[in-house]
């Protein structure tokens, strides 16, 4: 039987030779495999980007959209873990109100199937910290978080706060930060004046009066 010398000083049969290179054989075309499925991601990713610079070109630079796209990792409601109820909503940012007097609606709703109020969790789509907590007439339980770039996260309507919630508290992108409600429009604790729903909005790092954008096209690409 022919034997070598291994790079380790180790003798190594024709057999067992034989047997390594089968190995390396298939660790290579799993590489391969592995590098296709990366580079098919990546093509996906890229054209879900580039789809999301175009509809946002109206409002946003594309710096703009970088920026949230590097801070935003999630969509801000949970998943039903039973998986029978959904959540949905559609573009009806800039929409008028009327409750507290004339005005266009800064945000986007996000609806459910079940109408529940405390059934769907909320989580902080992004790192940050919580700027403002407590009720609001408008916005009634309510959350604001200033992630690092200076954009304020709006999350309102809330049923109740996840523990732990208090002004100043650091939370991380996927933090649960309360439940899903139908809170507000009228003096702290009222409830039930509209559908249960996460009112979601994203105000820019303006210095004198902060500024909404349209979230709709991001919490489509987050949602996919
Ligand atoms: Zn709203």
């Amino acid at each position: 039987m022919r034997l070598f010398l291994s790079g380790h000083g180790r003798m190594y049969s024709a057999e067992q030779r034989k047997h390594i290179r089968r190995i390396l054989c298939v660790l290579f075309l799993f590489l391969v495999f592995c590098s296709i499925v990366f580079q098919i991601e990546l093509q996906y990713t890229m054209k879900a980007e580039m789809k999301l610079y175009e509809k946002m070109q109206k409002e946003s630079t594309k710096k703009e959209v970088c920026t949230l796209l590097r801070e935003i990792s999630c969509f801000p409601v949970r998943e039903d873990e039973t998986g029978h109820e959904t959540y949905f909503f559609d573009n009806g940012y800039g929409t008028a109100r009327t409750f507290g007097g004339k005005r266009s609606h800064e945000g986007i709703d996000i609806m459910t199937s079940n109408n529940r109020p405390g059934y769907f969790r909320i989580q902080s789509v992004c790192d940050g910290v919580i700027e403002n907590i407590g009720w609001l007439k408008l916005g009634g339980y309510r959350i604001g978080i200033r992630s690092e770039s200076g954009y304020y996260y709006y999350y309102a309507h809330l049923d109740r706060y996840a523990k732990g919630m208090a002004e100043g508290k650091k939370v991380s992108a996927g933090e649960m930060i309360g439940y899903m409600g139908n809170t507000g429009y009228g003096k702290e604790g009222t409830r039930g004046k509209f559908d249960v729903h996460l009112h979601f909005g994203i105000y820019r790092p303006e210095k004198k009066a902060e500024e909404t954008l349209n979230p709709y096209y991001l919490l489509k690409y987050f949602s996919e």
